[in-house]
């Protein structure tokens, strides 16, 4: 048996640890730029505002009902994510950390179910005061399926078990085949023009049927269907091949220096990212795009590619790198409102490397890993953006809006919540 546990409306979950008297009133956590909803509370969803509904379109019927509005903060959900997910390791065997607030739990073996079940939730509630659901069944898209009841049937209380092929049957008949892990906008069109309308219908459909028209993955759903497991609790995570940074800028750009600094920002975080898992890049792009929401404003959008001679994850040379990329595209007299920096072709530490033989060996002592490694721990203890490259600028007037962030209770001393006692 397999379980997926979910913590339910995880980012508004979050900000709703350190502040109690959120309990019962509706929260709602916006998009980066504060844009758009991407996490609410029930009491929001009630509402009738949906997930992804632009902020502005809807500030004041929010405001009406008095709902607390945050801006995304991913420092303190990243925290509390891996706290929870260290939490759920030290009870169970096994688990694949799926997305932030969704990891798979491999219960082979394990005799009572849902009683460690019950134990899982009861545990990071009081650890962590986070509320989550569970759904447990035979494959991963059958727990997905009993998430998705675990989450809307109260009687449940928070908890559905597919323990037997009654129960399965019932579950996929009243589920929409839109529901079901995998199968996108597109795949559920087409399906559902042939007459395939619930997941019970998809289960009958013939695997072999689904490979001709939707590849091995079509064909995987319907086996997990019924209850053949295709896809396994995986304990390693597949090597990225690439990893980015790309942000929309909180106020639009017009000159080459405040790019350089928004685009020598991103290459900072993007050495954070890399050292963190221990890769190296040898491939360099940087993209920069004006606001093409804005059809009357003149359009101009480039990338460009910067090939290095060794594979690099230090700040400095990630920025060296980024600005050569970036002269290589800026075209003045435009607004710019997006950029992005990727490295590929990422190598695990230690991989043979060919050396440069004509490096310059002044630039040795700026690739130090010990160097960049004081310096991640002296943004991760004092708070990012402690110690920065110059290059970063000092004025972060582009920088994303975050007009209603929480403090970052977890993560920053200066921020860390007082209690009073009377
Ligand atoms: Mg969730």
């Amino acid at each position: 048996m397999i379980a997926l546990l979910d913590a339910n409306n995880f980012f508004v979950s979050c900000e709703r640890v350190f502040r109690p008297d959120l309990m019962n009133r509706p929260v709602a956590v916006l998009s980066n730029n504060d844009g758009c909803l991407i996490s609410r509370s029930n009491e929001v969803k009630a509402l009738g505002v949906p997930m992804g509904a632009p902020y502005i379109k809807y500030k004041d019927v929010l405001a009406d009902h008095n709902v607390a509005i945050f801006s995304s903060h991913f420092t303190l959900y990243g925290d509390l994510s891996s706290r929870m997910m260290s939490l759920i390791e030290s009870l169970v065997p096994k688990i694949e950390v799926y997305s932030i607030d969704e990891p798979f739990i491999d219960l082979s073996g394990i005799k009572n179910i849902e009683a460690l079940c019950h134990h899982i939730r009861h545990t990071i509630w009081r650890s962590l005061g986070i509320p989550t659901s569970i759904g447990i069944a035979k494959t991963k898209t059958l727990a997905k399926v009993a998430n998705y009841y675990a989450k809307r049937t109260p009687a449940f209380k928070s908890i559905c078990y597919l323990d037997s092929f009654d129960r399965t049957e019932l579950a996929l008949k009243k589920i929409s085949i839109g529901e079901i892990w995998g199968i996108g906008k597109q795949i559920s069109k087409k399906l559902e023009s042939q007459g395939v309308i619930t997941a019970w219908d998809l289960k009958q459909v013939d695997p072999r049927c689904m490979r001709q028209q939707f590849t091995v993955v079509g064909e995987r759903i319907v086996r997990e269907l019924n209850g053949i497991s295709c896809l396994a609790i995986e304990d390693v995570e597949d090597l990225k091949k690439s990893i980015q940074v790309t942000r929309s800028f909180g106020k639009p750009i017009t000159n080459f220096y405040d790019l350089k600094a928004a685009i020598a920002t991103y290459a900072t975080r993007l050495g954070e990212k890399l050292r963190r898992q221990d890769l190296f890049t040898q491939n360099v792009s940087v993209f920069i795009r004006t606001n093409k929401h804005r059809p009357n404003d003149p359009q101009y959008s480039n990338s460009a590619t910067v090939v290095l001679q060794k594979p690099i994850n230090d700040g400095i040379s990630l920025i060296k790198a980024a600005s050569i990329a970036l002269q290589q595209i800026y075209i003045n007299g435009y607004t710019y409102s997006k950029a992005g920096i990727m490295a590929h072709e990422l190598k695990p530490k230690g991989q043979n490397v060919q050396l440069d033989l004509f490096s310059n060996k002044f630039e040795e002592p700026l690739q130090s890993p010990e160097l960049w490694e004081a310096i991640d721990n002296l943004n991760k203890r004092y708070g990012r953006g402690t110690l920065f490259s110059a290059a970063c600028g000092k004025s972060l007037s582009w920088k994303d809006k975050k007009n209603l962030l929480s403090p970052s209770y977890t993560t920053r001393w200066d921020q860390i919540a007082i209690a009073f006692a009377r």
